[in-house]
């Protein structure tokens, strides 16, 4: 398969030689012909399969029709926008925007918050086709008359699982309403969960669906593996494994800054270079802790979700969930820490019996069990009534390491 055969203009092409591309990432052979026809689409696709381009390119050969190269504004209204949940995401795709559409006579601007509004304001004026932009700014231009969407054709709402996270649903709500009815609209988001799929439902029109494996799966690097372990034992599991397996640049997720804090704390005290990161430290302590790690300093880097993203923390060989995530997604964003560009990676996820709904959810998320390993020292105390801790409930920090716990147990 080669780009020639998609229905692209040489414009187009020229620009994806020009980035050195050779063949079509699969993303991009499913979805650039469906969005040549004017189809909405649902794509499930990571950051890192090309997704970018598979709507960029389509989205210019759409425009190229009607584009003119007259220097009046008014003749570039806004014909395309793309939201991205973050200001980082809004950069990247704006940057490679401008990269395909360097031989065509189109416009691309970014805008995003916590920057002055003046010479993103400017940028609009002179007038722009593609708009790349953050929910929350893109209303405040809107606001103030700078930015006008009423005759945009193509909606993209890019990585959506990230929107609803953050909680912009109702911005984009509000977005939609001052967009034309007949449009395109196209969703891409890291995992179909039923809430993206409702929104789908409301957001867009006979969708085509395409779905390509992470990265990270398409040759089953990751092993996962899960062990059922008693809650008081956790911390001595995790000690036990990196010791038995001499693990090194372990990643160990945490549903509270709380209980990161106080599992580094420990690991430390008990002679492992251990460190944590989390919302309470800056981002340059972040970013410290992150060097260290990434130079062998420290062996054990423990995480929240929310801390972690943002973070270049990838193509690691172990990520141990020390406790499974509230939200089902976030366990395929955390084991999409290892094993990335053909590296192996091991994914260990440490489930006590308080976790059983959350680890239903995530094996029905990805559709198939994750395979039991038993450590017969760890297992859970039969006796020990569970505490759920629901996929939708407050998360109860977890219970602490108790040494009586292990005496009890290890004979
Ligand atoms: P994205 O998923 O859009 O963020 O793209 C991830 C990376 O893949 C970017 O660095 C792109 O430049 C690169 N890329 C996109 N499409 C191709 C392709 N067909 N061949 C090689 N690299 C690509």
């Amino acid at each position: 398969m080669t780009f020639d055969s998609l229905g692209l203009s040489a414009e187009l092409l020229r620009a994806v030689s020009d980035e050195g591309y050779t063949v079509p990432t699969p993303i991009q052979a499913q979805a650039i012909p469906l969005v040549l026809e004017g189809r909405d689409l649902m794509g499930a696709a990571q950051t890192g399969t090309g997704k970018t381009a598979a709507f960029v390119l389509p989205i210019f050969e759409r425009l190229l029709p009607q584009a003119n190269t007259s220097f009046s504004p008014a003749r570039h209204p806004v014909r395309a926008l793309v939201l991205t949940p973050t200001r980082e995401l809004a950069m990247q795709v704006a940057e490679m925007a401008a990269a395909y559409g360097r031989h065509v006579p189109l416009r691309s601007a970014v805008v995003y918050g916590g920057v002055p509004l003046e010479p993103q304001i400017k940028a609009l004026l002179r007038g722009v086709e593609l708009l790349v932009a953050t929910p929350g700014r893109l209303l405040d231009l809107v606001g103030q008359r700078a930015a006008n969407l009423g005759q945009v054709e193509i909606l993209v709402l890019d990585e959506g699982d990230r929107m609803l996270d953050m909680g912009f649903i109702p911005d984009i709500r509000r977005i939609l309403a001052l967009l034309p009815r007949r449009r395109q609209t196209l969703l891409f988001s890291a995992t179909f969960s039923d809430e993206i799929r409702r929104l789908a439902r409301e957001f867009l029109h006979d969708p085509a669906t395409v779905e390509v494996a992470p990265r990270n799966a398409t040759a089953a690097a990751v092993r996962e593996v899960l062990y059922p372990v008693d809650r008081e034992l956790k911390l001595d599991l995790l000690e036990h494994l990196v010791r038995v397996h001499d693990l090194r640049q372990v990643l160990v997720f945490t549903r509270t800054k709380l209980a990161a804090r106080r599992i580094a704390s420990e690991l430390d005290r008990h002679g492992f270079a251990a460190t944590a990161i989390h919302s309470d430290r800056t981002q340059a302590e972040r970013i410290r802790a992150l060097a260290d790690f990434k130079s062998g300093e420290v062996e054990i880097l423990v995480a929240t979700d929310v801390a972690s993203r943002g973070l270049d923390i990838e193509e690691l060989p172990v990520v141990v969930n020390y406790e499974l995530p509230t939200k089902a997604e976030d366990y395929v964003h955390r084991i999409g820490r290892t094993g990335r560009a053909g590296a192996s990676g091991i994914a260990i996820s440490l489930a006590c019996p308080d976790e059983v709904d959350l680890l239903r959810a995530i094996q029905g998320l990805l559709r198939r069990a994750i395979p039991v390993e038993v450590e017969e020292e760890f297992l859970p105390d039969p006796d020990t009534p569970p505490r759920p801790v629901h996929a939708r409930g407050e998360a109860r920090p977890p219970a602490h390491h108790h040494k009586s716990g292990i005496a009890r147990r290890r004979r």
